[in-house]
């Protein structure tokens, strides 16, 4: 899952961008309004952390913008202000939930689970496809009940196809929703995580779950 964050306070915006890398989103920062709604346009996200006071445009003239143009990514507000005035503005320009700064880590990260949660519109904790089991909360992988240690990127790959289940995923699809916006296309770097996960995942079992889909990409199916 890819986030960005529209925060121009460096010290938030590296605090928050290091603790959702750690827990294996890809996340790419914008430092103002503008340049936000620029990103927003040239790259495809799964969710927004936009901050309320901005320079260029600010938060709720950016979110009230996108919602007009008809961007429905999911959007976590952050603002100093926590009045109940201030929280109706931001949940009327269309976020879809509203956090007053300071807040604990834990409590923005449960949030995010909360927006990701209700973009797939079903309530899960846990991904399965068939006897392999991701704990979003824990981010235990399990097959046939067998615990699987993955690196947390390797772990945000396997959530992703996991989402996706059944469905073909591009590399491009890939290095949108789990690299951020420095990844380089020409690598093989997806190459190599599949190869890891499959490692992982597959080996010792005579069911490979991960398939490679010629020319076109990849394929996680029971
Ligand atoms: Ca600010």
């Amino acid at each position: 899952m890819r986030i960005l964050v529209i925060e121009d306070e460096v010290k938030i915006a590296q605090f928050v961008k290091r603790g959702l890398k750690e827990e294996g989103y890809a996340v790419d920062i914008a430092s103002d309004g503008e340049e936000g709604h620029f990103m927003l346009s040239s790259n495809e996200y799964d969710a927004i952390i936009l901050d309320l006071m901005l320079p260029k445009i600010d938060g709720l003239t950016l979110c009230r913008t996108l919602r007009k143009e008809g961007n429905q990514t999911p959007i976590i507000m952050l603002t100093a202000k926590d009045t109940v005035k201030d929280k109706v503005k931001g949940l009327d320009s269309g976020a879809d939930d509203y956090l007053p700064k300071p807040f604990a880590f834990e409590e923005l990260l449960a949030r995010v689970r909360v927006v990701l949660r209700k973009k797939d519109s079903r309530v899960q904790t846990q991904l399965k496809v068939d006897e392999l089991c991701l704990d979003l909360l824990t981010h235990k992988v399990t097959r046939g009940g067998r615990e699987i240690e993955l690196t947390v990127k390797e772990y945000a790959l396997l959530e992703y196809l996991m989402r996706n289940a059944g469905n073909i995923v591009t590399r491009t699809m890939i290095s949108e929703h789990v690299w951020d916006i420095n990844f380089d296309t020409f690598t093989n770097v997806i190459d190599v995580y599949i190869n890891y996960l499959r490692n992982k995942i597959d080996s010792g079992f005579s069911d490979k779950m991960i398939h490679t889909v010629r020319g076109k990409g990849y394929l996680l199916k029971k």
